[in-house]
């Protein structure tokens, strides 16, 4: 399954749908970010006047160390029924390749914070230490007491 739109293929009011999986190796890799092989994608492509229309729907999961303890944790990361508009005057030789939209979408879906197993057991060794920082400082509206 290729990641590409074909703008002729699609004549006015018809739909171009796909379901398969494609390899993640577009999906970048870092030292502390990685991801299952394969995404699991459908959607469907149409055009509407003068722009493309594509909705997606994917799944991925994603590996992250853990907020807390650094623990390497799995997340989903789920697109579902997320549309994007192009206009067709702007794709380049009728041929739309979506890779960099689904890339870049995917990547939006990593959370800023994870924490293994849903709720870290080091959690709460965490939360004493901050205590103790609070009361060694005295201090009652102390920022991090969201933890
Ligand atoms: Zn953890």
């Amino acid at each position: 399954m290729e990641l590409k739109i074909y703008i002729d293929r699609l004549k006015e009011g018809q739909k171009e749908t796909f379901k398969g999986k494609i390899s993640s190796d577009f999906l970048p890799k870092e030292q502390d970010l990685s991801f299952e092989k394969e995404i699991e994608l459908s959607g469907e492509a149409y055009t509407a006047g003068d722009h493309l229309m594509i909705k997606l729907n994917a799944k991925i999961l994603a590996f992250l160390p853990c907020s807390i303890c650094n623990k390497p944790t799995e997340v989903p990361l789920i697109l579902s029924d997320f549309y994007h508009a192009e206009s067709i005057e702007e794709i380049p030789a009728g041929v739309f390749d979506f890779s960099e939209l689904l890339r870049t979408d995917l990547l939006l879906q990593l959370p800023k914070f994870i924490e293994c197993q849903g709720k870290c057991p080091e959690r709460d060794t965490i939360k004493k230490y901050l205590k103790q920082e609070v009361s060694q400082k005295d201090n009652t509206n102390f920022p991090f007491s969201i933890l």
